[in-house]
């Protein structure tokens, strides 16, 4: 059989080491999985209290227009409620958005390192992707993204915090961007971390969709609310674009207890605000214990830190893997020299900065 010719050049995404895996491989008990940007603290009480109640009718097919949780969120993003598309996961919103703008002789703008499945599913549609380097502090480089723009580009990938330097957008360079972008290209800000940035220093995106109608804001429930293994996210544009969109997608893409779960933890508004708290707090403590130890970390308003390294992450990696520390290595995210590790509690934290400091101070003595 044929498949598309790109699949000569491609291969399955390659998660995070598994908990169980890693116990067995080190005969360990005790692992902690700061890999995938989880949140710490799991998710809100309120959800597991109502999941019970929405295990009735499991043999029915769920809302495919998910009416219920969109009103909700419709409320609380202040946006009308056919402005929304849901996704199982904004991963499948970005598969989702490729699938109805990409083709082949099309081409599509993205940073690099940043989210591969944006480069993923471009190439699945058989777009040319044009990848621009991250500035050296890590943020976009947004002149040089423009710079690429030509008349066969139909989708440009802004992700604000970046994945995996965690480096934010500024407001003012966004609206330049957008301003000089034709208005006949689709610009994608997801902001799959958005609860994690300070919000009294960087106002709400969303009203950038008033001025800027070829913007798609995306957003999930499997960062800060905790919700990962239910597999939701959710876009934010115009009616227009949300329509096609809609059309694209699967009929019943989420279901019934993914949607309930994600109304439930919407309504708890204080375990986000405790989950950004203590992220803020995690962070800058864990970031100046790496640079007492002559670590540098871009500049992160996400739940994770990208720790830069003079030699590969590999071997820190696996250093740490084998003490019960699962984090994740440059090498698989484009940008070898480092490691992302994502913010947990203040005595995970604590534990692996020792962790760090004591492979650094052998890695010195043996050479
Ligand atoms: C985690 C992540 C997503 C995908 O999350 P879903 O679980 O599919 O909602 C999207 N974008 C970025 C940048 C991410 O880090």
């Amino acid at each position: 059989m044929q498949a598309k010719k790109v699949f000569n050049a491609m291969s399955p995404y390659t998660p995070g080491k598994q908990i169980e895996d890693v116990k067995k491989e080190y005969g360990l008990t005790k692992i902690v999985k700061l890999a995938s940007n989880e949140n710490p603290f799991g998710y809100s009480k309120k959800v597991k209290e109502a999941i019970p109640s929405m295990l009735d009718h499991l043999e029915i097919y769920p809302d495919g227009n998910a009416t219920l949780l969109r009103n909700k969120l419709s409320t609380h993003l202040n946006v009308s409620a056919d402005q929304l598309v849901f996704g199982c996961g904004s991963d499948e919103i970005v598969e989702i958005i490729s699938r109805s703008y990409l083709e082949e002789g099309t081409n599509t703008i993205t940073a690099w390192p940043t989210f591969p499945q944006y480069r993923h599913c471009a190439k699945i549609e058989g777009a040319d992707v044009k990848e621009v380097p991250l500035k050296n502090n890590g943020d976009h480089d947004l002149a040089g993204m423009l710079a690429e723009v030509d008349e066969n580009t139909r989708v440009i990938w802004l992700c604000s915090p970046n994945n995996p330097t965690g480096n934010l957008i500024q407001r003012n360079e966004m609206e330049d961007f957008l301003n000089e972008c034709p208005k006949d290209i689709l610009v994608v800000l997801d902001e799959a971390y958005y609860e994690y940035i300070n919000k009294a220093t960087n106002p709400n995106t969303i009203d950038l969709l008033e001025k800027y109608s070829n913007v798609i804001v995306l957003r999930t429930f499997s960062k800060a609310y905790g919700l990962a293994n239910l597999r939701v996210g959710y876009g934010i544009a115009s009616k227009e674009i949300a329509t096609l969109l809609n059309i694209t997608r699967g009929p019943f893409n989420t279901t019934s207890i993914s949607q309930m779960s994600a109304i439930h933890a919407l309504e708890d508004q204080d375990f986000i605000k405790y989950s950004y708290e203590q992220n803020i707090e995690n962070k800058s403590y864990f970031k100046r214990e790496m640079e007492s130890l002559g670590l540098e970390c871009y500049e992160s308003e996400a739940n994770f830190l990208f720790v830069k390294l003079p030699t590969s992450g590999d071997q820190l990696f696996e250093h740490l893997l084998s003490k019960g520390y699962i984090v994740r290595s440059g090498e698989a995210l484009g940008h070898p020299n480092g490691v992302r590790i994502t913010i947990g509690t203040k005595e995970q934290m604590t534990e692996l900065s020792q962790l760090i400091k004591e492979y650094l101070s052998a890695v010195q003595t043996t050479s």
